[in-house]
């Protein structure tokens, strides 16, 4: 077994610990590779070892690697945008990703669904949230969620899933906690908002390497998971 695989194996012990101390099922955590500066031949290792979405960073990087995976894993999987996204790299992220988890911006929303309209398909989007409120995080206010989340879920061409977050950069666990809760509430405000599409906007994408315990507890369904399935990052 290589050392993804071996990885891949541990971090499902994680999940379903966690899940065990909250009573939840395993099945309803899905877990995103995310595959920034991985190399084509250990994204696909991932793929072998069971993980079904993979999560991208970079527009340039999504190009260069998409094809390459594409070619040598035939199973299903899904491309999904989890960075920074400029307007003007949206066609470029469109041809390889089934959903953009980072829109945090209704200038990016529209520009997203125009494309997916012209493209005659319907684009899967999280709203991006700043739940910690650190001045370096992206994505829209926790005031202003609710709102934003509505807007997004009127455009035609987009399907709102739910909501993602980067939790708190703090080695205390309350205030992690704490962010990853904001959200939560959050996610039920939106659900219950009445606002046209936001009904089905269930999915929770909160919680990497090194705090998904604390983000299953609060009730994620999605961990975006790195180091913990590729070891440290090598800067490129
Ligand atoms: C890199 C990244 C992750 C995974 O982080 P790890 O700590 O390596 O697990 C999750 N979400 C986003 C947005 C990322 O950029």
């Amino acid at each position: 077994m290589d050392d993804v695989a071996e990885r891949w194996q541990l971090l499902a012990g994680r999940i379903e610990r966690a899940c065990g101390v909250v009573g939840r099922d395993p099945a309803t955590v899905d877990v995103l590779a995310a595959v920034k500066t991985q190399p084509p031949d250990r994204i696909v290792a991932v793929l072998a070892a069971g993980a079904r979405i993979l999560g991208h960073n970079r527009a340039q990087e999504l190009a260069d690697v998409a094809p390459a995976v594409r070619a040598s894993w035939p199973g299903p999987f899904e491309n999904h945008f989890i960075g920074a996204l400029q307007t003007n790299k949206v066609n470029q992220v469109m041809r390889h990703v089934s959903c953009v988890q980072s829109v945090d911006r209704l200038e990016l929303a529209g520009k997203l669904a125009r494309a997916a309209m012209r493209d005659g398909r319907v684009l899967d989007v999280f709203v991006e949230v700043n739940s910690s409120a650190e001045p370096t995080k992206a994505g829209v206010r926790p005031h202003d969620a609710v709102a934003f989340c509505g807007e997004v879920a009127a455009l035609e061409g987009l399907r709102l899933r739910g909501l993602m977050t980067v939790g708190a950069n703090s080695p205390d666990q309350g205030v992690v906690r704490a962010s990853y809760e904001v959200m939560a509430q959050l996610s039920a405000e939106v659900r219950a908002s009445g606002l046209p599409g936001t009904a089905e906007a269930t999915e929770l994408s909160m919680g990497m390497s090194g705090d998904l315990e604390i983000a299953i507890a609060a009730g994620a369904t999605m961990v975006r998971v790195g180091t913990a399935l590729f070891g440290p990052r090598t800067v490129r």
